[in-house]
């Protein structure tokens, strides 16, 4: 085990991609570990009424990088990282089954999973008109009803781009959270909103897809109908690897300067795992992009 790689890219999204094909360009000797390719772009919501359609304007592109590094066995392991160790070369990357590499730097792109309801039904349903991306599907939902739950501002801005273009929304919101905003005054007075305040889905109903949500409010059982739903409680970011090593936001995020740099030097971060505003495909991209850019800068010497 005596190669030291220029970097290991964890993470095979669009972030990790775009970071592999820039690393490629580059001569780099890199390394990319990942269970598989595309990340998250890998799921694509179900509904009823629509037959086919590319509201993922970054679905070409992924497939442009994805043809480019699939066949390239020599960079890619098809596995998972367990942990990351300092070492005087750099960083040893320890893979599931024990394996190790060295490497001079690393770009952790593990990007970030929806918060879940955990509620019987959910899983069931789950991309079958139940989804956690909004600004992804709003655009599909004209003439259509859709429910939003959660109570955070992640949850009225769902509401907001929804009710531009649905017949109607009910938001679904546990607790007050953040109803006292401008926002959600602004949502109150719409016409095609609904906000039922203080209930707790208890159930995902639905035949082939969801059309229907069970909640509770004390002891006032509710089943409310609608076309899909939507869960935007927030995304919790993959960030455990280097939890330890550098510094993260109070949600778990890895905090990264403009070059994608972390708080420790030679660990950089990009994509939704990070604070930087992401959580679309092309950002995403962009962002890994670019961190490939900062640490062959910084191989190079060049601050
Ligand atoms: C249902 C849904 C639909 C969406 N639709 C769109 C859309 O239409 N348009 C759009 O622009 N955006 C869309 N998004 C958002 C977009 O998919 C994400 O912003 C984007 O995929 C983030 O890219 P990423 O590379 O940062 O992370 P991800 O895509 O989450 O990829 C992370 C990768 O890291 C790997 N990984 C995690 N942990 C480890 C580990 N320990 N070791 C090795 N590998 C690991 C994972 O296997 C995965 O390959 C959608 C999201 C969802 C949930």
């Amino acid at each position: 085990m005596s190669e030291v790689h220029d970097v290991i890219i964890i993470g095979g999204g669009p972030a990790g991609m775009a970071a592999t094909a820039y690393a490629i360009r580059k001569r780099m000797d890199a390394v990319l570990i990942s269970p598989g390719l595309g990340g998250r772009t890998n799921r694509k919501l179900e509904l009823p009424w629509v037959e086919d359609y590319n509201v993922l304007v970054g679905e070409s592109m992924v497939e442009r990088f994805r043809s480019q590094i699939e066949y390239l066995d020599f960079l890619r392991v098809r596995t998972t990282v367990d942990r990351i160790e300092p070492r005087e070369e750099g960083y040893c990357v320890v893979l599931k089954d024990g394996k190790e590499l060295l490497t001079r730097t690393i770009l952790l792109a593990t990007g970030a999973v929806g918060e879940m309801l955990n509620v019987p039904g959910e899983a069931h349903f789950e991309m079958k008109g139940l989804c956690y991306s909004t600004t992804t599907y709003a655009p599909l939902f004209i003439d259509r009803t859709a429910m939003v739950i959660g109570d955070g501002i992640q949850a009225l801005r769902a509401v907001a781009e929804l009710q531009r273009i649905a017949s109607h929304v009910t938001l679904v919101a546990r607790t007050h959270g953040d109803l006292d905003s401008p926002l959600a005054a602004r949502l109150r007075s719409e016409r095609n909103v609904s906000i039922l305040e203080g209930y707790e889905v208890v159930e995902i109903q639905g035949d082939q897809f969801v059309n229907c949500v069970k909640m509770r409010r004390d002891d006032e059982m509710r089943e409310v109908r609608a076309d899909a739903v939507f869960i935007e409680k927030g995304l919790i970011p993959n960030s455990k690897l280097v939890a330890t090593l550098v510094d993260l936001d109070e949600k778990g995020f890895i905090r990264v300067d403009e070059r994608n740099r972390t708080s420790r030097p030679g660990i950089y971060a990009a994509g939704d795992v990070t604070t930087a505003m992401s959580d679309q495909v092309l950002i995403s991209m962009g962002e890994g992009a670019k961190a490939i850019l900062s640490i062959y800068d910084d191989l190079l010497g060049i601050r």
